[in-house]
């Protein structure tokens, strides 16, 4: 079958598994040439797309650390293809079985509690116990698993409405948009979703099944970005999840004291995900950041991201948090944008910003506009992923 991307606003309901194949093969080509000692069984939860992604590529050829990936993806049916996150991980396992290390995956709901029945009977099966856990969720919505109430996330300020511009990277168009504030009980129902409410429910059911081992070391990622974004982000209601998941980290360490075990939050860099697509704003400021960042040399990725994480000794700022936005957050990067922002219109956007380079990779989470991948060529959707087939 030939695949080519389709859309539903800033969503792509198609995949293409050659496309995400070698997405895969690039990481893990850049993962191979970066060795650094890492832990020996890790759990991802979150671990087909974007950062739990890369997390598990760079653990896996990194530091041959075994893993075990959580997601919540859908495979192909006769018509249509599998989501991307699906060919990912199917390709990943195939990459990692070849090299003789262990891969296991789970594709189902996170936050429910027989998922982390399921992952919890392959850690004993396969590896005993886990000495790292990644928790890269991003989803829309969770159902409490005690409750059984369903929230859902929604990417707005809080208190006042917002206007600024934004670009629609499909036609280039530059124009204002407004986005409502929250209401109390959208807020709320984010931080349930987005907070760090399932990530301790991870760790307690980990640690009651004795499946912890000494030293285990669990990471968690949030965002903080530059001012100009604030309304929609730090300030907003995804922000205010991030300063739960925040203060979710410190009840952990105390947690894993008896496992002489820590908690981390790693404020990663701004990148092109399924996430960070959704949100409005943001597409304009990473067209904007990717254009300085490049140029200045310090443009990084996913998995140049979690490689520096796990490999580097990195420094945390005053909240004890691992600052890989420092490159991001830097004056003169910041400078730049911020003079950059006001001048763009929709005229100007191609030589103002990066948004070839943006929609370049925003085509790419789904595995489309890949170097040598001939997409005129039939395509078998149907592809397995190893340990779930
Ligand atoms: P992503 O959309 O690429 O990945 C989300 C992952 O969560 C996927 O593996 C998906 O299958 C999984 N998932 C979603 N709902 C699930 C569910 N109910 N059960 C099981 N798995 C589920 O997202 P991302 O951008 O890599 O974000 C990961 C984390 O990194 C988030 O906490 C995000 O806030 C944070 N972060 C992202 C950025 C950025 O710019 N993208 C920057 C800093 C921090």
């Amino acid at each position: 079958m030939l695949i080519h991307p389709k859309f539903r606003g800033f969503v792509c309901t198609t995949s293409h598994p050659l496309g995400c194949k070698k997405n895969i093969e690039e990481q893990i080509s850049y993962a191979l040439k970066n060795p650094f000692k890492g832990p020996k069984n890790a759990l991802i939860i979150g671990a087909s797309t974007g950062y739990g992604l890369a997390a598990r590529i760079a653990l896996t050829f990194g530091a041959k650390t075994n893993t075990l990936g959580v997601f919540f993806e859908k495979p192909s049916s006769k018509a249509r293809p599998a989501t991307s996150g699906w060919y990912n991980t199917a390709y990943f396992e195939m990459k990692a079985l070849a090299y003789g290390y262990k891969a296991y995956s789970i594709n189902g709901d996170a936050f429910t509690f027989e998922t982390k029945e399921k992952t919890i009977e392959v850690i004993k099966k396969h590896f005993g116990k886990i000495d790292c856990l990644i928790y890269s969720l991003a989803a829309p919505r969770r159902t409490d698993p005690v409750t059984k109430k369903v929230y859902t996330s929604v990417l707005k300020p809080v208190l006042n409405s917002y206007t600024n511009k934004t670009v629609d990277f499909h036609t280039y168009e530059v124009f204002d948009v407004t986005i409502p504030y929250a209401t109390e009980e959208e807020l709320e129902h984010t931080i349930r979703v987005m907070g760090g409410d399932d990530w301790k429910l991870w760790l307690e059911a980990l640690a009651k099944e004795d499946v912890l081992a000494e030293g285990i070391k669990t990471y968690a990622f949030s965002y903080i970005g530059p001012k100009l974004t604030y309304p929609i982000y730090r300030n907003g209601t995804v922000g205010k999840a991030k300063e739960h998941l925040e203060e979710t980290s410190l009840k952990l360490k105390e947690f894993l004291l008896s496992y002489n075990g820590d908690a981390l939050i790693s404020v990663n860099k701004a990148v092109v995900t399924q996430a960070s697509a959704a949100i409005p704003i943001v597409p304009l400021y990473l067209s904007i950041l990717y254009k300085v960042m490049k140029e200045k040399g310090l443009h990084e990725g996913c998995i140049e991201q979690m490689v520096r994480l796990f490999k580097e000794d990195n420094k945390v700022d005053l909240q004890g948090r691992i600052r890989l936005d420092n490159y991001e957050m830097q004056e003169d990067v910041q400078r730049e944008v911020q003079e950059i922002w006001p001048k763009v219109t929709s005229r100007n956007v191609k030589s103002l910003t990066d948004i070839e380079g943006y929609r370049e990779d925003f085509f790419k989470l789904f595995g489309f506009k890949v170097a040598l991948v001939d997409y005129n060529e039939d395509v078998d959707l149907n592809i397995k992923i190893p340990s779930i087939s």
